[in-house]
């Protein structure tokens, strides 16, 4: 092959790798391999040469008339091969477009939202308080001083001595008794946190109501009234309530409401153990202490108190066995709600 040769095929190859589109290619070739291009030129030459070195002329022109041939149509396949990808990749208008995962409200979250929608019906508005708390607001302004037996109930994690995370959603009360003088009326939603080993129905992580009524000559009845209006229409059915005397500091007298049972409606079944009755929240009217703590009047104003499990209110209205399901972020689970 000679020198000339070599320089065409060089030329040829820088041209094809710069070729983007098969008009680039197609015109390399033209000007290559075309009836007027270098290699017709070269076969034109060949009679003009002394008779011995025609033959080698000749096929040393065929030679790069091939090689320039494979060149070309490589470069002619990628060109088409890479405009086949381009337009793989550029969207089509005409498809459907793709959705995007749509999440939903968590079911605890849609059973405190109610919750909260059923209280403001009664006069009651939403709070919230902080989830790390001071000692005060959690045990001392609620009649709990330190090394008091029940401080054990709400054994929770501690930041420091005197910061902790909170066990229930009290505090809230006693920060909005501390800046706002009586009559009152709240609920304070949240998440609060205690020292729990797991299983179905304890969690170390759980969400709260607390619920506070402050005003003169509130009694017992108020309280019972509200318990009982705001749980029928929560569970939707006509069920009944009654009290059990129980101990809480901060609140005296103290009781435990029980409802019939959502499941059964009191037949007796698993879930409230053949007894017809479920025990739900923790109430009472407001210790005077407490009231003492936030320097309200206690002659004058009265209140009660309520505290209740969201996460266990979830379990019984949706008939969950395992509300560790509701924490376990298992998206096959939460989709249902
Ligand atoms: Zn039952």
């Amino acid at each position: 092959m000679t020198e000339k040769h070599q320089e065409l095929l060089e030329e040829a190859r820088r041209l094809l790798t710069d070729a983007d589109t098969e008009r680039d290619v197609e015109e390399v070739r033209v000007r290559f391999l075309g009836r007027k291009g270098e290699v017709a030129a070269l076969f034109k030459q060949v009679p003009q040469l002394p008779p011995e070195k025609r033959p080698e002329a000749g096929r040393a022109a065929n030679e790069l008339k091939q090689q320039l041939t494979t060149m070309v149509e490589q470069a002619a396949e990628e060109v088409a091969a890479s405009r086949k990808q381009e337009s793989a990749r550029r969207p089509d208008p005409t498809l459907p477009g793709i959705r995007p995962p749509r999440g939903s409200i968590h079911p605890i979250v849609q059973v405190m939202d109610e919750l909260v929608d059923i209280f403001r019906e009664l006069g009651f508005e939403a709070v919230s308080g902080p989830e790390v708390e001071t000692d005060w607001h959690n045990f001392e302004a609620l009649n709990i001083p330190p090394d008091h037996p029940a401080r054990d109930e709400w054994d929770t994690f501690y930041v420091t001595d005197r910061l902790l995370l909170r066990p229930q959603t009290s505090p809230c009360q006693v920060r909005v008794m501390e800046k706002r003088k009586p009559p009152l009326r709240i609920v304070a939603p949240g998440r609060c946190f205690r020292r729990d080993t797991e299983d179905p129905t304890h969690f170390s992580m759980f969400h709260q109501i607390e619920g506070l009524m402050v005003d003169e000559e509130v009694n017992f009845g108020d309280l019972k009234a509200v318990l009982h209006m705001s749980l029928r229409r929560l569970f939707h059915q006509d069920l009944e309530v009654r009290f059990e005397p129980d101990y809480f500091p901060f609140t005296e007298p103290s009781a435990q409401l029980h409802c019939t049972c959502v499941n059964c409606g009191g037949e007796g079944c698993r879930t409230c153990s053949y007894s017809g009755w479920i025990e739900l929240l923790g109430c009472g009217m407001v210790d005077p202490n407490v009231f003492k703590a936030v320097g309200y009047d206690t002659e004058r104003w009265t209140g009660f108190a309520f505290g209740m499990g969201i996460d266990r209110i979830a379990m019984l209205k949706y008939g969950i066995p395992d509300g560790r399901l509701f924490f376990q972020g298992d998206v096959r689970f939460l989709r249902q709600f």
